[in-house]
């Protein structure tokens, strides 16, 4: 299987593992495989979760040096549940029982199993940056600390992210560091791409949602949702996905050229627009992020577009292809309030603006809501919202046990490496 630039087709093919490593292409570009597999014959509902993401993924490693470990690496990263909230047939994917309590977990944690496994196999170390707006950094600090031959630097948006990420962000020590930056989302990301291109700095590497360690585990859990979607329903479900960077629902439209049995793909925005609007203009226009109750999603120039890009080249495809509705604050507010009213069913912001798009846009009765982040992440949000305390998971709690570490700094890349 060979993996190349979005931006340069062209151009050497790498390996994952090669792509894996290096995060970002040498060009600039994001990695895509030439050809999106079609889902194995090997792969299979019948031993659970973690084994049917381990065939789902078989096919990207096919000739790979990963491919003898995949199957371990899968068992060790994947190795919590991954449960529907059945609703006769509008059902809500909770992809948050990992450590850190969100989707990110799935990602994080093959990236980190896989890295350590390969560095220890070429007897090299790395240096990851990670710009987060929320729950990345706090997923990745967990999943890489304490792996070996990778030190880690987390860079977040000073007043940007909530107290509880925070907390989840600072706490680390070893080969895991997190600095404070005076400025946007959008800052620390940029810092991050400008470290990259400087040519004095070596043995860098990324474990943002650009990665494809992280991406193909989300295309894993759409194939391993949709067939069991489909086996208990007889119907293809259409998946509804709260979305920034659109790394989650890249995975989604991969999962969906392999064969898996999705209808349709709907993005839920919060009120930052920049794929609504494409969809409505026709001209793409990345921007400044808005902040937003779905704060993880507060996103002006997603990192991901590029694959999306790739899948649907002009903007008739992409139109044909891609649906996206923005959901406001109060309607953010409203819709976790009303699905506590009806069921006692309690849900992060992110969670209600995807709940709020299959109310207001999907007429089938067949859907899948996509849940990225446990509740009580967002207890500030939520609790006055239901006039209830929700209870911390166990794994989240103790890591916002350990004091703060934090540097603060400005937003200039050169100061992570002093
Ligand atoms: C990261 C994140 C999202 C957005 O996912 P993308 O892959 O960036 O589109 C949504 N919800 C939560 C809780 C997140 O942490």
């Amino acid at each position: 299987m060979e993996f190349i630039s979005t931006r340069n087709g062209g151009g050497t093919p790498f390996t994952a593992s090669d792509a894996i490593l290096k995060g970002l292409c040498p060009d600039g570009g994001l990695f895509i495989p030439r050809e999106i597999p079609r889902l194995s014959p090997s792969f299979t509902l019948s031993k659970g979760a973690w084994y049917a993401m381990y065939t789902a993924m078989l096919p990207f490693f096919e000739g790979d040096e990963l491919e003898g470990d995949l199957e371990e690496i899968c068992r060790s990263a994947f190795s919590f549940p991954v449960p529907f909230h059945a609703a006769g047939g509008k059902d809500t994917l909770e992809l948050y029982y990992g450590p850190t309590a969100a989707f990110k977990d799935f990602g994080a944690r093959f990236l980190a199993f896989s890295m350590e496994k390969l560095l220890e196999k070429r007897n090299e170390d790395i240096t990851i940056l990670v710009a987060t707006s929320g729950d990345t950094g706090g997923a990745v600090a967990s999943a890489f600390h304490g792996r070996k031959h990778i030190s880690v630097k987390v860079l977040f948006p000073e007043g940007r992210v909530s107290k509880r990420q925070e907390l989840q962000l600072t706490g680390w020590d070893g080969n895991v560091s997190s600095y404070e930056v005076e400025g946007s989302f959008d800052d620390c990301q940029r810092m991050v791409k400008e470290a990259f291109m400087d040519p004095s700095l070596h043995g860098l590497s990324s474990a943002n949602s650009i990665n494809l360690g992280r991406l193909l585990p989300q295309m894993a859990y759409y194939a391993y949702a949709s067939e069991l979607y489909a086996l208990r329903y007889g119907e293809k479900p259409v998946i509804v996905i709260p979305s920034g960077n659109v790394g989650n629902s890249t995975g989604a439209y991969w999962a969906a050229a392999m064969g898996a049995p999705i209808r349709q793909i709907v993005l839920a925005a919060n009120a930052n627009r920049p794929i609504t609007d494409y969809l409505e203009s026709g001209e793409y226009r990345p921007r400044a992020s808005v902040r937003t109750l779905a704060n993880a999603m507060d996103v002006g120039a997603p990192s991901n577009i590029e694959r999306l890009f790739a899948l649907f080249p002009d903007y008739d495809s992409f139109r044909s292809a891609v649906s996206a509705y923005s959901v406001s604050d109060d309607e953010i507010k409203a819709t976790i309030r009303e699905v506590h009213d009806e069921s006692g069913y309690v849900i992060c912001p992110h969670t209600a603006c995807g709940e709020r798009v299959r109310r207001d846009h999907v007429s089938s009765p067949y859907s899948i809501v996509v849940s990225t982040a446990h509740p009580a992440k967002f207890s500030d949000t939520v609790e006055p919202l239901i006039g209830e305390e929700i209870a911390i998971p166990r794994s989240l709690y103790e890591i916002m046990q350990r004091p703060s570490r934090a540097k603060h700094i400005a937003a200039d890349y050169h100061l992570l490496f002093q």
